[in-house]
């Protein structure tokens, strides 16, 4: 069976299917590291989620920029000790949110 990457990110619905450009992180190894991401995307550990290597990624989407870098092979690698960060539900979503509230406020 072909899996498709996809973001283990809570409201993200990116897959590699959908947007082939972008670059999928596994979790990282460290455990304090790996907790920290558990951690960033609002999950937990446990029986609703498990970190699985090969199934288990966040999306490109949710790091900085300067947190990624592009390797000679042209694969896209995060920067150790990148954690995500850019999520729907603080700042880096507010942008959307401010569209909304004029959308609705202004007509
Ligand atoms: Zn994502």
């Amino acid at each position: 069976m072909l899996v498709w990457h996809h973001c283990s990110v809570p409201f993200c619905s990116n897959n590699k299917q959908k947007v082939p450009y972008m670059s999928f992180h596994s979790f990282p190894n460290d455990k304090g590291l790996r907790a920290r991401w558990v951690r960033a995307i609002r999950r937990d550990e446990g029986t609703a989620f498990r970190v699985l290597y090969g199934s288990t990624y966040v999306c490109s989407h949710h790091f900085c920029p300067e947190e990624i870098y592009t390797c000679p092979s042209g694969r896209k690698r995060l920067k150790k000790d990148a954690v995500p960060s850019r999520f729907s539900w603080n700042n880096w979503g507010r942008r959307f949110i401010v569209i909304l509230f004029r959308f609705f406020f202004f007509i």
